[in-house]
């Protein structure tokens, strides 16, 4: 028996909770849930959108599933996800992006994983705004210490990379390679312009690649990356990147399968690992049953695997697939037209995966 922590989040969240979570129990992976709160919901309760006890439960589980949860405007936390990211260290973002045969999309057959960094980079929030003092400040310095010249009118975001976080990512990135039997590492950087920061990255992805003689290692630049990407993703299998390369490159990999319905995710680190679906809370159809559960769901097998349980995994992923293939029981959002009449609700999609692994197992 594993416990797990379900977070219900908010808006299309709890909806697409419970889909998922029946889907994961009719696998029989023999998960003891502990269900907690965050997001809108809680707060007009308890005044605060993400109560202590939600945070105690992922700690004290280790892992947890979340569904989507809206971002608090006035609260004090700029994003709950990005705290809870941030918070429990949580450095590595797993987006797994695969063709699934029914999911409209310009490719087939593509089977890539993303690793994000987490932690670093422009996205570490050190940010200087125009006409502050102590921007000011800084742009005097660098003024007056370098060849450089910034203007008076500036804002400035920093970009830190350390070698300590590059390499404790790129070896998550290898160790997923070995572990999940994939075959190539990509290391993603603009090292020919950031000589000190992507420089440092490649350094360090290049120093980490040499502990794993067994898995293939190349390097691209950044922009060259994307145009490969376009033109043949064939040829790539895990990307492992930088903060802000890897928030872009993630979504470009989810547009090459179909888009945000059917793109998993897990935030992990060395002792929490926290899945999620990339798509938000969709406050427009809460309490519809209308969306699409399927994105959630695949994080759901992602999760199973961490844990382990890779033939429950196996059975919910092809079950997942063929309720899509079929194209029958699927959601609004899954039809050839938007207003089909035919599209089924969250909670009878949810059924028909339901039926399919009763069928197989
Ligand atoms: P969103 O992903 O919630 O919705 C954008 C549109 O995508 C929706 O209007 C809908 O048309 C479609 N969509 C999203 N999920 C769908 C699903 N499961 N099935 C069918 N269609 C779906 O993005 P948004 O409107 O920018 O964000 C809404 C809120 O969610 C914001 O507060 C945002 O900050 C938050 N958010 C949370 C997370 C998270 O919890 N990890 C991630 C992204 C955004």
């Amino acid at each position: 028996m594993a416990n797990v922590t379900f977070v219900t989040g908010d808006g299309i969240g709890p909806e697409i909770a419970e889909a998922t979570r029946r889907c994961i129990d009719a696998t029989g992976a023999g998960i003891e849930w502990d269900i907690v709160e965050a997001g809108s919901d809680v707060m007009e309760r308890l005044g605060t959108p993400l109560p202590d006890a939600t945070v105690e439960s992922i700690k004290k589980n280790g892992i947890a599933i979340k569904a989507p949860i809206t971002t608090p405007v006035g609260t004090g936390f700029r994003s709950i996800n990005v705290h809870l990211r941030q918070s429990l260290d949580l450095y590595a973002c797993l987006r797994p992006s695969k063709s699934y045969e029914g999911v409209r999309s310009r490719y087939s057959d593509i089977d890539l994983v993303v690793v994000r960094e987490n932690t670093e980079d422009l996205y570490a929030g050190i940010e200087y705004e125009k006409g502050k003092d102590d921007t000011n400040e800084l742009i005097n310095w660098i003024n007056k210490h370098t060849t450089r010249h910034i203007t008076k009118d500036s804002g400035i975001s920093i970009k830190p990379i350390s070698v300590s976080g590059t390499r404790r990512i790129v070896r998550f990135a290898f160790d997923y390679a070995r572990k999940l039997g994939r075959k190539k590492v990509t290391s993603v950087h603009k090292a020919n312009i950031m000589k000190f920061s992507d420089g440092l990255w490649l350094e360090i992805s290049r120093e980490v690649a040499t502990e794993y003689p067994d898995i293939e290692f190349e390097d691209r630049i950044v922009d060259n990356m994307c145009m490969q990407l376009i033109q043949k993703p064939e040829l790539y299998d895990v990307l492992v990147l930088p903060n802000l390369y890897g928030d872009i490159v993630s979504d470009l990999c989810a547009g090459l399968v179909g888009g945000l319905g059917v793109a998993p995710g897990g935030n992990i680190g060395d002792n929490i690992a926290i899945f999620e679906a990339t798509h938000g809370s969709a406050p427009k159809y809460k309490g519809q049953n209308k969306v699409n559960p399927t994105a959630l769901i695949l994080s759901g097998v992602m999760m199973l695997r961490h844990l382990g349980k890779n033939a429950e995994a196996h059975n919910l992923e092809a079950a997942v697939a063929a309720v899509i293939a079929e194209g029958k029981n699927v959601t609004y959002d899954m039809k050839p037209n938007r207003d089909d009449p035919t599209a089924v609700g969250t909670s009878q999609m949810a059924d028909a995966i339901i039926e399919k692994i009763k069928s197989s197992t």
